[in-house]
């Protein structure tokens, strides 16, 4: 017997809201203290009574629309009951019954075809965050922050349509990235702003039948995983562990597993026997939700870029190749700079002081800076965690340095000396190019005599050429480029040392 694995997500990701869900304490990722964002609502103090935020619902509606949702027009809260000690109200409102977002999809790269593969969303909910434990090792008590009790969360359910770890991942990386551009989370999974939980059964397949078995196999929820990557291992893990006990003829048993980062596997938290009764029902204190069709139009006319939006767009306005665009779209900051780079360069207001190249090699001109960002500026900021826009290489020194390259003005090493010492100091690189005098040397005249002097002093080389060694041009090249002390431009020299030799 061969099996399918059936794979769905259930991802929660905090909003990146100013405030709470239901009261006015701040939204703040970066607090220095635990409870200091808290106040008598979101403490669940006797008597006081929760507002909705508008600025969240408009989120999960923006997140909703962005999968190709159903907005609910009408639809209310519920409260979830259960006790916890993070948990300070005794339940937690959340929507059940009627989720603001369902029926949505995401593509994702497919590979065992050309075309994507559609995941369906089930549905996308708005509910509100509990506190933190904090189990200190050793002791006999715990400790609780309130901080984040309260703050806005989305929950995000799929159908089961995955069928491998690698397929968890692209979703889960795309979904990332898309409420990251969207603005509606910052997605952060360090700090505990995404998490996700992997559903997962085998089902029994017999190969080469178009007779499929209809019910789906007994589940394994894997719970608390704080890594994408992390995911879509225990994913994997598990479909080897399933295989092996069907295999065996045991039976899956339902229940909540955890991953072991260190062992690499995962592990039996809970079974289904002490699963919740949570007694949902509507949230009496907060009014129903309702949206007009020209509301939701207004939110979706102010919708930002999406990933694939800014792909398609960075393929046309700058012909890159694939690999350069997954970075820039990857990195939303990496990307910026280049467009800025690239308007400065389109533009040439800024950089009249040179030579304007032509119209039809303006995309050399782009994958030229293309080049340099993805290589020289990505690993200099990087290494001091600095944003590319907040260093002192502005997007006009940028492509100053890339038309200078583009003239043959200076040499690639030339140019990465510039940049180096732009990122340093922040002067301009015509400056850098006349202080450390690393003008390239283009012109035939000035280049002749230190080829004649090669040629002569390397009759060896020479003959070895004539005679159809290619290894010796370069040797050769190599001898006028030391003799210029690194400035002459090699192409012109090899076009001179051809023309010569013939
Ligand atoms: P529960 O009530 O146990 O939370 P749901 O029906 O709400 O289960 O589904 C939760 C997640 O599990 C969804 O992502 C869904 O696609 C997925 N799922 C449901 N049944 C299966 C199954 N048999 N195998 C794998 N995933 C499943
Ligand atoms: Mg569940």
């Amino acid at each position: 017997m061969e099996y399918k694995p059936v794979i769905g997500l259930e991802i929660h990701a905090e909003l990146n809201t100013k405030t709470k869900m239901f009261c006015d304490s701040l939204n703040d990722p970066d607090e220095k203290h635990p409870n200091v964002n808290v106040c008598p609502v979101c403490m669940g103090h006797p008597g006081t009574l929760p507002v909705t935020n508008f600025e969240a619902v408009k989120k999960v509606i923006i997140a909703g629309l962005a999968l190709n949702c159903q907005i609910n027009k009408g639809t209310f809260f519920e409260r979830k009951n259960y006790f916890y000690p993070d948990l300070p109200k005794g339940y937690q409102i959340s929507q059940y019954q009627k989720p603001l977002c369902q029926n949505g999809v995401l593509e994702i790269p497919n590979p065992k075809s050309q075309i994507p593969k559609k995941i369906r969303i089930t549905r996308i909910h708005l509910e509100e965050d509990a506190g933190r434990l904090y189990h200190l090792p050793g002791k006999d008590y715990s400790l609780v922050d309130f901080n984040r009790a309260g703050v806005p969360l989305m929950e995000l359910v799929t159908e089961p349509d995955f069928e491998s770890g690698q397929e968890v991942r692209k979703f889960a990386e795309e979904l990332q990235l898309i409420w990251k551009y969207l603005g509606v989370s910052d997605a952060d999974m360090e700090k505990g702003q995404l998490r996700i939980e992997v559903n997962i059964s085998l089902r029994p397949e017999i190969p080469n039948s178009k007779f499929q078995i209809p019910k789906l196999g007994t589940k394994v929820e894997i719970k608390n995983l704080n890594s994408i990557k992390f995911a879509a291992d225990a994913v994997d893990y598990e479909i080897k562990r399933q295989t092996e006990l069907l295999d065996k003829g045991e039976k899956i048993v339902q229940e909540t597993r955890g991953w072991d980062e260190n062992k690499k596997a995962t592990f039996s938290q809970r079974s289904k026997e002490e699963a919740h009764d949570y007694r949902y029902f509507p949230e009496p204190d907060l009014p129903p939700l309702k949206f007009t069709d020209a509301e939701i139009a207004v939110i979706k006319e102010g919708m930002l870029e999406l990933p694939v939006q800014r792909r398609a767009r960075f393929k046309e306005q700058y012909g890159l190749p694939d690999t350069d665009i997954n970075l820039f779209v990857a990195s939303k900051s990496l990307g910026d700079y280049f467009e800025h780079v690239a308007s400065e360069l389109l533009s040439f207001d800024k950089l009249a002081h040179l030579k304007k190249p032509p119209v039809d090699e303006q995309g050399k001109l782009f994958k030229l800076a293309a080049n340099y960002i993805i290589t020289e500026l990505k690993r200099m900021a990087e290494a001091v965690s600095a944003d590319p826009a907040d260093t002192k290489i502005t997007p006009e020194m940028f492509a100053d340095l890339v038309v200078r390259v583009f003239h043959g003005q200076i040499s690639s090493s030339g140019a990465q000396t510039v940049l180096k010492e732009m990122f340093e100091t922040g002067v301009s690189p015509e400056k850098i190019i006349k202080d450390k005098d690393l003008e390239q040397v283009s012109s035939v005249g000035e280049l002749e005599m230190a080829v004649d002097k090669a040629i002569a002093e390397n009759r060896q080389a020479v003959e070895d050429y004539k005679k159809g060694k290619e290894a010796s041009l370069k040797f050769l090249i190599g001898m006028v480029m030391r003799e210029s002390k690194g400035k002459a431009n090699p192409q012109v020299v090899a076009e001179i040392l051809n023309q010569k030799l013939k």
